[in-house]
């Protein structure tokens, strides 16, 4: 065996028993890894998980022996497939071409598999709900299943927290792990943090959270009590307050303005990309004025104005069943308000409105989204302290094209800034890995 060989073979034992000793719960510290990886994913979403896919069938040299995803989740999509559940959605907001394998009509191809090509048409037993083509979200999760099984990424899949990044040509990462520290080195990086800390509004106090009486469905489970009050407006709110309706709790919804109907959280020019662009020969003017905004500042503020938050698709609001006419039935009560004070009641919780209304719930929910602070802030913030990294204004990076940020690639929200107002979902997960690959086929000539 040559001694490249022989450095391969510990290599890959080392990683292995750091793959293998991951699916249990106890387990000892692995050993100190002999080689740097290719390629180490920093987060096991959607994002990370469509960004290994795509190396791994379109960068030569990319194996699951070389790269991996570190997270610390029991299974990847872990948090993705939580959220959804919890909330109670039958559909996703996105269409068919929106999923985590490459080619654009992959997942309208595995339905026509695995439940026949009817389930494909409009009607009863559709898959897909008939305006955008949504997938339903069972269909979607067994798909990403069937990416995560065919790639083999199971078993690239490394179970711990990233805690710090020492960037260079040759990047180094700690790992935090249930059973100690494991320090890991990779040619290229990839930042798929996720959407960052669930926002909590102002009047929320800390005791309130510990004792499960207020919960942030982004965080924790969803589950509620005989009486519900749900704060936010938006499409993660709607969900739950059919379900838990349908339950037959009392449920109050807190938002302060009208319902607002949005197809999507931002128009579908942002969400195309290059390879449908190519395909089609219709690049949007969204997004050459926006690349050829030169000011981060400006690339922020197009950003917010073209976020659609706080909004729902007709299909949640005045689909069958819907919100509004939950509403209108008495099923659902809106407070078009803000919460102005919270107490501790008992077993549950009183909530004084701006409309002077008093509402007495047994839990509350939150429904408000991710914070505006960048995902893995503490984690960023090092690494810009122990290197020549900047960040913008805004607190976020500014990447290049091919989004990297000095020696590692962004994606998700940190790329928020390159790829505009679709970055946090999958479709923005498609347009990250679409310029990841190319940075990296460019970087291998
Ligand atoms: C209820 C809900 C429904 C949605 N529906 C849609 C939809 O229909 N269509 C759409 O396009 N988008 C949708 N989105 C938006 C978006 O696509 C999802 O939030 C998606 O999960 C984002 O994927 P992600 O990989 O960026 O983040 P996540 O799914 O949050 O994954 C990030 C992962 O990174 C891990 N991580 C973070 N920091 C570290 C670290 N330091 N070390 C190791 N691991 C780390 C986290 O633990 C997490 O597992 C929805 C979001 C929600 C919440």
């Amino acid at each position: 065996m040559t001694a490249a060989a022989l450095r391969a073979a510990a290599l890959v034992c080392t990683l292995q028993t750091c793959v293998a000793l991951s699916a249990r719960a106890a387990c000892s510290p692995c050993a100190p890894q002999a080689e740097p990886l290719k390629w180490i994913i920093v987060g096991g979403g959607p994002h990370g998980v469509h960004i290994a896919t795509a190396l791994l069938q379109q960068v030569p040299g990319v194996t699951t022996d070389n790269l991996r995803i570190v997270d610390d989740n029991p299974e990847l999509l872990h948090a993705w497939k939580t959220r959804t559940r919890d909330v109670g959605m039958s559909h996703l907001r996105s269409s068919a071409s929106n999923h985590l394998d490459v080619r654009e009509d992959a997942l309208k191809k595995y339905a026509a598999e695995t439940c026949g090509k009817d389930c494909c048409r409009p009607g009863k037993k559709s898959v897909f709900a008939a305006d955008y083509m949504r997938p339903r979200l069972d269909l979607f999760n067994d798909h990403c299943d069937d990416v995560v099984k065919r790639h083999k990424l199971r078993e690239s899949h490394i179970r711990g927290m990233v805690s710090d990044i020492v960037p260079g040509a040759i990047t180094s990462l700690r790992v935090r792990r249930t059973d100690g520290l494991v320090d890991l080195r990779a040619e290229n990086v990839v930042l798929a943090l996720g959407g960052g800390a669930p926002a909590y509004p102002e009047w929320v106090c800390q005791t309130a959270v510990s004792r499960g009486l207020i919960r942030h469905v982004f965080e924790t489970s969803s589950e509620g009590g005989d009486s519900v009050a749900i704060i936010g407006g938006g499409i993660s709110a709607a969900h739950l307050a059919l379900r838990h309706s349908r339950a037959g709790a009392k449920v109050h919804m807190v938002f302060r303005h009208d319902m607002r109907e949005q197809s999507f959280d931002c128009h579908q020019d942002w969400m195309m990309t290059r390879d449908a662009s190519a395909r089609t020969g219709f690049i949007p003017e969204r997004q050459l004025a926006f690349a050829g905004v030169e000011s981060f500042d400006e690339r922020r503020d197009i950003i917010r104005r073209e976020r659609l938050a706080g909004t729902m698709p007709a299909s949640v609001s005045r689909g069958r069943n819907g919100l509004r006419y939950a509403i209108e039935k008495g099923a659902v009560r809106h407070h078009k308000a803000d919460v102005e004070q919270m107490v501790l009641d008992g077993d549950g919780v009183s909530l004084t409105l701006t409309t002077g209304a008093e509402i007495h719930v047994d839990r509350v929910l939150l429904a408000t989204g991710f914070s505006k602070k960048p995902p893995g802030a503490g984690l960023v913030e090092r690494m810009v302290r122990k290197s020549d990294l900047e960040l913008c204004s805004c607190g976020y990076p500014a990447p290049d094209k091919y989004l990297r940020w000095g020696d590692v690639y962004v994606a998700g929200a940190l790329a928020e800034l390159e790829l505009g107002p679709s970055a946090r979902n999958i479709a923005g997960a498609r347009l990250a890995a679409e310029r990841i690959v190319e940075g990296a086929l460019l970087r291998r000539v």
